[in-house]
């Protein structure tokens, strides 16, 4: 029995929606298994533009760090989507976030559940077994590099920059999680053109020689995006930098059906966020149908890697499991063989997976 300080972040959009079903998982895991969960909650992005001016406000990053875990919903509205010229936006916060809090490490593990195989635009007999853990590196690149404007605002760069020990640090994750995996690490770059990838590979190669029992390749990044989606099951644990690992991990969404599946953790020296991949969609946010696995999923990760709560964690898994065993699934997830009785609304989702754990 534990007692731990969880801060609710659900930010914008469909955020709101998706992280209050997370919550009701959380609440439901601590009644079962005899945990005290204390709950705070915080402003992130336009939400919090709006309230304070400021898209992290010192508040919430406060609370953050005084927190054992956040669970964190998505920023972005389409006002800002709109207005390249726009100073303050939402995205500052995350990124800011992300920093502060040295979340360096960001985990998407990419597992599709048999039931939605028919629900993925690739051909099952390709899909089926696939389970990949990407480690996405969260605080360097061509993110946080300088950026501008020079000859009057006709040439526009962004500097892409990493150092030895950012990489060394994802590095080791990705080896010691691929020991307790398939035991194979792909590292992604692309050290044909880039210097950064350059010494990506060389600390890669480094931290590779310490662990002669997982075997390791190196891919180019334009060959791993196809490589995705011709052959996903040759991946277990693939370790990449900030902007590749951004791309990758939206198109391996595919792999598992939908954005609205997959959850992540973004991990560093401190306080663990856990979020599912997707954004704000505003195109479906107040319609009730934003499917709010990733972010239930996003709150098995937590429990798993920022509470060592192993059982509890895969009574969520398995609750999801069991839910798309019995046939319901939100539309996003639907095909033509889904029931329209078990088209489920985002709340009715939420108490579906409850009733399973
Ligand atoms: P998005 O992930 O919000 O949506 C992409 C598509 O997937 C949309 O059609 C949407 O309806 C669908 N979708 C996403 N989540 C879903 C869910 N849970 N259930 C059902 N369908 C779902 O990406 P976008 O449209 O490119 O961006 C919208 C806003 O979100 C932008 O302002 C962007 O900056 C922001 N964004 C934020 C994050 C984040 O907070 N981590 C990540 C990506 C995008």
């Amino acid at each position: 029995m534990a007692t731990k300080k969880i801060l609710i972040v659900p930010g914008d959009g469909i955020g709101q929606e998706v992280t209050s079903e997370g919550k009701k998982v959380l609440d439901k895991i601590a009644s079962k298994y005899g945990h005290t969960f204390n709950y705070d909650e915080a402003l992130i992005g336009h939400a919090a533009i709006e309230k304070t001016g400021n898209p992290l406000p010192d508040e919430t990053l406060t609370k953050m760090r005084a927190s054992d875990a956040v669970l964190f919903g998505a920023v972005g509205h389409p006002k800002y989507d709109n207005d390249p010229t726009a100073k303050v936006r939402p995205e500052q916060g995350l990124l800011k976030m992300r920093k502060e809090l040295g979340l360096y490490a960001n985990l998407r593990p990419i597992k599709l559940f048999d039931e939605l195989l028919e629900a993925s635009s690739i051909k099952p007999e390709i899909l089926r077994g696939a389970d990949i853990l990407f480690f996405r590196e969260l605080t360097g690149d061509i993110y946080f590099g300088e950026k501008g404007r020079k000859n009057n605002g006709d040439t526009a760069y962004d500097n892409a920059e990493y150092s030895r020990f950012e990489v060394e640090r994802i590095a080791r994750k990705a080896f010691d999680s691929a020991r307790t995996r398939r035991k194979k690490v792909c590292s992604v770059d692309k050290a044909n053109v880039l210097e950064t990838s350059r010494l990506w590979r060389e600390v890669v190669q480094k931290v590779a020689a310490g662990y002669p029992d997982v075997e390791v390749e190196h891919q180019f990044v334009d060959a791993a995006a196809m490589m995705l989606i011709k052959d996903p099951r040759r991946f277990d644990v693939v370790v990449t930098a900030n902007l590749f690992g951004d791309i990758l991990t939206d198109e391996a969404s595919q792999i598992a059906g939908s954005m609205g599946m997959l959850a992540s953790a973004s991990i560093g020296d401190g306080t663990g966020v856990y979020e599912p991949i997707h954004g704000s969609a505003h195109d479906i946010t107040g319609k009730g149908v934003a499917n709010p696995l990733a972010s239930i999923l996003s709150a098995a990760l937590l429990l798993d890697i920022s509470f060592g709560m192993k059982k509890e964690s895969d009574a969520v898994i398995n609750a999801v499991d069991k839910v798309l065993k019995e046939g319901y699934r939100t539309k996003d997830i639907a095909d033509a063989r889904t029931a329209s009785d078990n088209v489920l609304n985002t709340s009715a989702m939420g108490e579906t997976v409850l009733k399973f754990i």
